[in-house]
């Protein structure tokens, strides 16, 4: 597809996640106020041409850490969480305000990947999402930095708003930074700015190489991070837009087509919840699986029986997520168990008939149902 073509479809875009860095929203750890009006401004503009926005915000660490007089973030994770906990009030009242001049309402969401990776609970948010949508208010997320430590995180909002994007059903995520979106290499001081790639059609080892970069001290996530969430959101099916943020109405340009930082192409769609099981679960444990399962799950679509199972890795219990490995540990797939860890230990390597048999009860043939399992690598599909 042409750079062109690809453009024309981001400026058709209905339902737009828009997430802001900490490196836009802030100078050397000072917020910029400008950016506050400039952002409400601009979605208040895609609002009138009926366009839906979910503003995915960054920053409570950085104003928090301001506003408690340190010159530093904060470093420990008390003191980030204590920093957030004090910056998350302004941040969102900041916003509050700069949209209250376009009578535009906003609302506060702060989400932790621990609540989302209960299906129940990313359902709710779900329905609070699109109820706000539906009353024309413009959310404004953040994870709840005060409860999640660092294990349990999210970590960086870049792989926050590409979860956010299967929330809302998003076509366009558009990531606002301080550069102007994806080089060839990563950029170095002292050396000429590599190219700016325009279009990615497929995350190919090339793209993820120009990925490799550092993250700033305010933020948490660097080019890497950014293209996790890129490589996340493309399979919900929403286009997904590197950009300078510091750059006069970058929003405004992406979302009406100008060819303005990175642009990826869709990659095949999955379902809402298979995303979910994909990209916002951690799995609880691991299945080795010989070849023949592996090109089962890969090439025919199928379930994972107990026969094709070598070993198996960590504790879990019925319905937890785990990862489908191969003998070298590469991952194929994920999905949901039909039986704990220490069943599927128990029948590893036994056809189905024989399940009854070993445990005295039977869960069904399938030890993961086709239903409940996911490939993770797009290629392999
Ligand atoms: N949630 C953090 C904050 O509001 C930012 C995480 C990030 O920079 O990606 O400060």
């Amino acid at each position: 597809m042409s750079s062109e073509s690809a453009r024309r479809i981001a400026a058709k875009a209905r339902r737009i996640v828009v997430k802001i860095g900490s490196a836009v929203l802030t100078d050397n750890g000072n917020v910029r106020p400008r950016v506050f009006s400039d952002i409400a401004r601009q979605v208040c503009a895609l609002r009138e041409e009926g366009r839906e926005i979910v503003v995915v915000s960054s920053g409570a660490i950085a104003v928090g850490s301001a506003e408690l007089g340190w010159d530093q973030p904060g470093r420990s994770i008390p003191e980030k969480q204590a920093a957030a906990a004090v910056g998350q009030i302004s941040l969102v009242d900041a916003y509050r305000r700069r949209f209250a001049r376009f009578d535009q309402q906003v609302a506060q969401v702060l989400l932790t990947r621990v609540g989302l990776e209960d299906r129940e609970q990313f359902l709710n948010a779900r329905h609070t999402l699109h109820k706000l949508l539906e009353l024309g208010v413009v959310p404004i997320v953040n994870e709840n930095d005060t409860v999640a430590t660092d294990e349990i995180r999210f970590g960086d909002n870049d792989n926050l708003s590409a979860t956010v994007v299967n929330l809302v059903a998003a076509d366009l995520l558009v990531i606002l930074t301080d550069v102007d979106g994806l080089y060839t290499e990563p950029p170095r001081k002292g050396q000429p700015t590599p190219e700016l790639i325009e279009l990615v059609e497929k995350i190919t080892p090339e793209i993820e190489r120009a990925a490799q970069g550092s993250s700033n001290a305010f933020g948490r996530g660097g080019m890497a991070t950014k293209l996790e969430a890129a490589k996340a959101a493309i399979r919900c099916g929403a286009l997904t837009v590197f950009c300078n943020g510091r750059k006069r109405d970058a929003l405004l340009r992406v979302a009406r087509g100008d060819a303005f930082g990175t642009l990826f192409l869709t990659g095949s769609r999955l379902a809402s919840r298979k995303h979910w099981l994909a990209f916002t679960t951690r799995t609880r444990g691991e299945l080795v699986i010989d070849d023949g399962a592996a090109r089962a799950l890969r090439n025919r679509g199928k379930s994972l029986l107990a026969a094709g199972i070598t070993d198996v890795r960590g504790r879990f219990a019925i319905g937890d997520p785990v990862s489908c490995v191969d003998g070298r540990g590469q991952e194929l797939a994920r999905g949901l168990v039909a039986y704990d860890a220490g069943e599927v230990r128990r029948i590893v390597g036994i056809p189905a008939r024989e399940i009854l048999q070993v445990l005295g009860y039977s869960n069904g043939d399938e030890v993961i149902h086709r239903d409940d399992l996911v490939l993770v690598q797009e290629s392999s599909e």
